[in-house]
Order: structure tokens, then sequence, then C-alpha cells
């Protein structure tokens, strides 16, 4: 750099009132001090230079040895980046951004240090507030998840006992047509409540932690058939083709069978559920890569695409189907808690409404040797 660059760029840092410049000597004696530092730390050169950079700093932060730190670490790495509170000549504290640059002469013997510092208060300010509201927002979420757990344990406390009086009314019942289709009534009814609880409950004991999966070398497409299977009465009720599309060789998997035999449950349900009558749902395996993938795909009313990345959230419900029966929005949210909890993945893919949805459950492959 020539002369007149040089001597420019002293003028600039000089002048510069945003940040403060200031440099030091190898022990951290202040020896040179622009106007923004005077600006910033409020004290004039006559007042600072030939005092310690230790006065700059928080007294915390003297007594851990931040500021010898500090011209150790520039000294060593050639610049050395800190953001810490710093002091001013009322006793006010800022937030500091900035760096320390060790300075050499061509010879390469360390001739002292230059600082930069930027207040930067208002940034902290705003992390300060975001952490806080992240920290309160999971207090809510935690609470909510207690009380999820206390009303699943409840409502299951009440359910028992009334499923129980009802089969003890049935039994005493006249059998006249109208008690009897009464009672059915009552009946389905309950056993729809239990499975809502007895998501919630799942739901419940995930958030807790407290599941614990016993797994086994199963075939996925034993796991599909058996659901497909369970759903056979129903799909036929809704004139729905109900099909598993399975390759030769099984897919082998290390899962929880009774879990696994819940996800893809909820995947038939769902599809069976959001299909009108007379469509179509194919269950199908196959092996890419070192994944085993389970896709259940429908010819249904399909998931709008601003829906899709919130559907495997909690409470998430697209379109209310008129006639089908009430949901919570948990059985999608069971579905990827169990799956990830199988270190698998789980996706959703639909052209839109109208055109049909497909879920895809990915999960690692077992080799045959395995
Ligand atoms: P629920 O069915 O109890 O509402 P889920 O978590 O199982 O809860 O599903 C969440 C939402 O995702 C449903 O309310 C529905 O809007 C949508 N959905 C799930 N499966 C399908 C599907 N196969 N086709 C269309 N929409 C679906």
């Amino acid at each position: 750099m020539d002369r007149g660059a040089e001597s420019n760029l002293g003028l600039a840092v000089g002048q510069a009132n945003e940040v403060a410049v200031f440099w030091m000597n190898r022990e951290g004696t202040i020896d040179w001090w622009s106007s923004g530092a005077e600006r910033i730390f409020g004290y004039t050169s006559e007042q600072i230079v030939g005092q310690n950079v230790k006065r700059l700093f928080a007294p915390e932060d003297v007594a851990r040895g931040m500021p010898q730190h500090e011209l150790t670490v520039a000294e060593a790495a050639g610049i050395g980046e800190d953001d810490r509170w710093h002091v001013r000549a009322d006793g006010s504290r800022f937030w500091g951004n900035g760096f320390v640059v060790a300075t050499r002469d061509a010879q390469g013997k360390l001739l002292g240090f230059a600082k930069v510092v930027r207040n930067r208060t208002d940034v902290k300010e705003q992390l300060e507030a975001l952490r806080n509201r992240v920290k309160s927002e999971q207090e809510a979420s935690r609470r909510k998840d207690v009380f999820l757990a206390t009303l699943s344990h409840e409502l299951r406390n009440v359910l028992a006992p009334l499923t129980t009086g009802l089969e003890i009314i049935r039994r005493g019942l006249p059998a006249t047509r109208e008690l009897h289709l009464g009672m059915r009534i009552v009946a389905r009814q309950a056993e729809l409540m239990r499975s809502l609880v007895d998501d919630l409950l799942d739901l419940a004991r995930i958030n807790e932690g407290k599941v614990v999966l016993s797994l086994e070398r199963v075939a996925l497409e034993r796991i599909a058939a058996l659901v497909i299977e369970a759903h056979r009465a129903a799909a036929d009720q809704r004139r729905q083709r109900l099909k598993g599309l399975f390759p030769d060789v099984p897919t082998l998997v290390n899962v929880d069978p009774d879990r696994m035999q819940q996800v893809v449950t909820n995947l038939v349900a769902n599809a069976l559920k959001y299909t009108p009558e007379g469509g179509t749902i194919n269950v199908m395996t196959t092996v890419e890569g070192n994944e085993a993938v389970l896709t259940v795909e429908d010819t249904g009313i399909g998931i709008p695409a601003h829906v899709q990345p919130l559907i495997f959230d909690l409470f998430t419900q697209a379109e209310r189907v008129p006639g089908a029966a009430a949901g919570l929005g948990i059985g999608l949210s069971l579905v990827k808690d169990i799956v990830t909890l199988h270190g698998g993945s789980v996706q959703v893919r639909s052209d839109g409404v109208g055109k049909g949805s497909a879920f895809t459950v990915r999960l690692p492959l077992v080799a045959e040797g395995d």
C-alpha cells in the first residue's frame, strides 16, 4: 500500500463513527483510540490511552482472563473474533461484536493488536427475546403434553366401566328391535371413542418416551397382508378395490410387528376413509437401495399442496369428509412418530385435490444374511 492510501485508510478508521477502533501494544495497553471508540465507549483518547484493555471488559470476563485470552488467540491465529459485553466509561454495558488482529512488522515480529468493535446490543436483545420465546413455547408445549397424557388416562378410566355397564344393560334388556338398535349405536360410538382415546394414549406415551419397541425380523408383506385382510369387509362394503402388490422376495425389516401394523392400519384406514366408493387402494412394497419401502396409494380426494408439509403434524386435518367418522388429526402424527422410532421416515405425495394420495414409509432394510 502506498503512503497516500495508508493515510486515507487511517483517516477512514479514525472517522468511522459506527465502529470503535483502537490499537494496543503486546501487553494490551491502549496506545491509539479512534473517534468511533470515543463515541461508543465514552472515553476520550486522553482518558484511555495508557490504560489496559481490561478497563473495557465486564468484571466477570476479566475474572475469567478473557482480555488476555483474546490477545493470545489473535497472536496465534492472526485474528480472533469475539462477541461479548463491554463496559462504557459511565459503567453501562453494550453488546460488542468485533475482532482483534495481530499486527506485525516486515520481519514478522509482533507489534501489537488492533481491535474493532461494533455496538450490537440490538441484535443481542433480539436474540435474547427469541430465545425466551422459544423457551416459553417449549414450556407451553410440555404443559400440553402433560395435559394430553392426563386427559387420555382419565378418559380411559371413564370409558372402561362405561363399556362394562353397557354390556350389563345389554344382557338385561328385553329383546326388542328398537332397544337392540339403540344399543348397537351406543356400542359403536363407544368403540369409536375407545379408538380415539387409544390414539391419544399412544401419543402421550411416545411423548413421554415410554414406548419400548420389541423388534423382530419380519417381512413387511406379512404385516401389510394382515392389515389388508382386516379391512377387506369395510372395503367391499364401499365397493373399493383394496389390493396388495408385493414382490416375490419378502422385504425383511427389523420392527415391532404390532407397532408397524398400527402404522399400516392408520394409512389403509385413512385411504379407505378419504376415497369415494368405487375407488382403488393399493398397498405396495419394494426395495430401494438399502431401504424397505411400503406405499399406500389411493384414488381418493387427495391433499392440497399447502397442507402436505403439515400433514404429519399433530391435529392437522385437510378437508372434512361428509359422513366420515370424526378424527382428531392424530393418526398420521402417530405414524410418523412410530416410523421415526424405527429409524425410518414417511412421506406424502398427492397431485392435489381429487387426484389421490400416496403415503410412503421407508425403513432400514435387513439383508438376507443379517
Ligand atoms: P384424522 O384422519 O383422524 O383426521 P390423520 O392424522 O390420520 O387424522 O389425518 C390427518 C388429515 O390428513 C386428515 O384429516 C385428512 O384431511 C388428511 N388425510 C390423511 N390421509 C389421507 C388420504 N389418504 N387422502 C386424503 N387425505 C388424507
